[in-house]
């Protein structure tokens, strides 16, 4: 039920399959498997795979690996991973730019003999300095005029491994004079003598991403390639390759505006110094803006989903307030979460006048607008209450327990705060109370009991551990501002409070039966999860996706 923003491409591919340019619509979203995958990526895979699935066409998973140096297959599974988590397919199997290398290296070979690419034996300073600046011309490289069959066999040699990495670059022969600066002869092929995760030691030549991106397209018969705005000035060349080569087809590159969200990081590169560096636990710390972190946290895909419908897509961007995706997991889990009791801080209380072998087994509602059935919580003597749920001193408007006064047990009796029991500094270790067996489901007679508070039996209830996660940066644009001054690195704005772990926190029994994946309404509390790396049957974890409401800054 959320309202599905504009998104400028669904015209365009409704036109292009009216006018029957295109019978139907292929798609691709092309990572690099150089990290995980954070959520401004979740934007574009909703928005490929959204569009293919939209319009009856399909959408394929191809990874972008043209950068042995940096790329790892444990990123390639966690990509795929996230993708299928975040509930689409992809068309077949998954591709690899590197399946087609040896294709763009004999496109490279067809363009040396038009004459249209050379290899150049500029160092890589060199040739920054040929390449001039966005006010002034670049100058031709003194390799431009090699003959075709010298470059033909210097090409040959490159590929052969007869020159160590950064000796020479094959080029396209473009205009070095173009206003446009990635025509003036763009490098084609780098020499790198690594080792690559899907090609192993067959090449020591790498094609750059602009050689690499658009032909793929074209191989894969990609009608819409959608790609952010930084790529808007590489659309010239990468029509430009499209035109000089026998390509079986001609795609079309469409820019849209990335995500930006504030108190967030979407950059891989900062992820990366993110765990490197030890300030989270890992790419899936459910602190981290990645696909895998926000499902550790407890986000579902759906949320995720209808929070990039909301956004739309459009060309003109701007900044996201992360207040509209927790928005988007609020809805979902309050109308999807089952409710439980877990008390965080617990405060033994003990009903004294409540019969000590006496069994009571509850019912509760597993949610209070849908009928889920029932779980049961047994009632006993001795409870725990959470020990915010009792003050001596309360501020104005308290409505919880103090002493003399009376509260409602959440789905059970009514108690009254008779004495504290204290230890030796003074701290208040136990309470006593006695309730009012005319109280379980029914008002009490003449007088009126308005707070409700949440509770565990002592001795059922499960130990477990909490983990309450807020933001990970405190300020709005993390790579910018502590308190309006400019910061060194988003590294110092780091919320020192981002994680909280609680210890000894008492669960009702149902919480055992507990999955990976499931979601509860910690009532009062806010929306937890299982960990899905540390919880263990025997020592559960939750860890809070989201408190109840929007309480930032207030
Ligand atoms: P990063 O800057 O984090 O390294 P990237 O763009 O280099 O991101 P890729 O792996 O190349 O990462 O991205 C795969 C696809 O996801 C690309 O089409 C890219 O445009 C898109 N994408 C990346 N970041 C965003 C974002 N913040 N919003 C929308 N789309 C994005
Ligand atoms: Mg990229
Ligand atoms: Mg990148």
């Amino acid at each position: 039920s959320v309202n599905v923003a504009a998104n400028f491409l669904r015209p365009i591919v409704q036109a292009d399959l009216q006018s029957g340019k295109h019978s139907s619509i292929v798609t691709r979203f092309p990572p690099e498997p150089n990290g995980y995958l954070h959520i401004g990526h979740a934007k574009s895979i909703c928005l490929n795979f959204g569009l293919a699935k939209e319009f009856g066409g399909v959408c394929h998973l191809r990874f972008d690996d043209t950068n042995p140096a940096k790329e790892e297959q444990e990123y390639i599974d966690a990509i795929k991973d996230d993708v299928r988590w975040l509930g689409f397919q992809w068309d077949g199997e998954v591709r690899y730019a590197s399946d087609y290398f040896e294709q763009l290296y004999q496109w490279a070979v067809y363009l040396v003999e038009q004459g249209k690419a050379y290899v150049c034996d500029l160092s890589p300073e060199q040739a920054r300095e040929y390449r001039g600046s966005l006010t002034e011309p670049g100058k031709n490289s003194p390799f431009r005029e090699r003959s075709v069959s010298e470059n033909l066999d210097l090409l040959t040699r490159m590929r052969a491994g007869e020159f160590p990495d950064g000796t020479c670059a094959l080029r396209a022969k473009i205009d070095m004079a173009s206003p446009n600066m990635n025509l003036r002869d763009p490098i084609l092929y780098r020499i790198r003598h690594a080792h690559h995760h899907q090609t192993g030691d067959a090449w020591c030549i790498y094609p750059s991403y602009d050689f690499t991106h658009g032909q793929s397209d074209a191989i894969e018969l990609i009608t819409h390639s959608i790609c952010t705005l930084e790529f808007e000035d590489h659309r010239p060349l990468y029509e430009w390759f499209l035109e000089q080569l026998p390509v079986p087809a001609k795609p079309r590159q469409y820019e849209f505006a990335r995500l930006n969200l504030n108190y967030t990081i979407t950059s891989k590169r900062k992820l990366k110094q993110l765990v490197d560096d030890q300030h989270v636990s890992g790419w899936d710390d459910p602190r981290m803006s990645t696909i895998s972190g926000f499902r550790r946290r407890g986000f579902t895909p759906a949320s995720i989903r209808n929070f990039c419908d909301m956004i739309g897509v459009n060309r003109a961007g701007g900044i996201v307030d992360l207040s509209m995706l927790e928005f988007c997991i609020r809805e979902d889990l309050d109308y999807n979460a089952t409710r439980a009791m877990c008390v965080l801080k617990p405060l033994k209380v003990v009903i004294t006048n409540y019969p000590e072998d006496q069994e009571l087994m509850l019912q509760l509602p597993r949610h209070p607008k849908r009928d889920e059935g029932v779980r049961e919580l047994p009632f006993a003597r001795e409870i725990y209450i959470d020990a915010s749920d009792y003050e001596e001193n309360p501020p104005k408007g308290y409505r919880r327990l103090m002493p003399g006064t009376e509260v409602r047990l959440r789905g059970s009796y009514v108690i009254r705060a008779d004495e504290a029991i204290r230890d030796a500094e003074g701290n208040i270790v136990e309470l006593r109370c006695s309730y009012d067996p005319e109280t379980l489901g029914k008002n009490p007679e003449g007088r009126k009991v308005k707070g409700v508070i949440h509770w565990v039996p002592a001795a059922q209830s499960v130990e477990c551990e909490v983990r309450l996660y807020d933001r990970l940066f405190s300020t709005a644009n993390p790579d910018k501002d502590v308190e309006g001054e400019t910061s060194e690195s988003f590294l110092d704005n780091i919320n020192p409070e981002s994680l909280v772990v609680l210890k000894g926190c008492r669960a009702e029994p149902s919480l055992l039966q507990a999955q990976v994946g499931e979601s509860f309404q910690f009532e009062r509390e806010g929306y937890f999860c299982l960990d899905n790396v540390d919880s263990k049957p025997d020592a559960l974890v939750f860890n809070r996706t989201v408190t109840l409401r929007d309480s930032w800054g207030k």
